[in-house]
């Protein structure tokens, strides 16, 4: 029987890595179509497309990583952090559509700093 918070992984050593390092996968803070969860939790479905969206569109488009956009992506960040923070402390209670958002922007705001990093050390 499972109980309220059981993952949507098996118990083998693999999953359990990859809850640690990628995502929890929480059945209740994941999307599902059907009877099919999605890999990861809602917040990192967002997470993920937005980043790869963004590195999509940097390939086109040339960046130039200065401290306001770094600054914006920080605070790109605080949302999602914030919104993690509150619920890991039993503050308040999240929903999907507030944690993929959340994710979403986020995800900018990582992949800014992913590149400004890059940007930084190798040009
Ligand atoms: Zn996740």
């Amino acid at each position: 029987m499972k109980n309220k918070n059981s993952n949507v992984a098996t118990n083998n050593p693999v999953d359990s890595l990859s809850k640690v390092f990628i995502c929890h996968r929480l059945p209740e803070r994941t999307f599902k179509i059907g009877k099919w969860y999605f890999p990861v939790c809602s917040r990192c479905t967002g997470i993920y497309i937005s980043i790869f969206s963004y590195y999509f569109f940097v390939y086109f488009v040339y960046v130039e990583y200065d401290l306001i956009i770094i600054i914006t992506a920080f605070l790109m960040i605080i949302p999602a952090l914030l919104d993690g923070i509150t619920q890991f402390f039993g503050f308040r209670e999240s929903n999907n559509t507030l944690r993929f958002t959340t994710g979403l922007i986020a995800g900018i705001g990582l992949g800014i700093l992913f590149k400004a990093m890059k940007w930084i050390l190798f040009s």
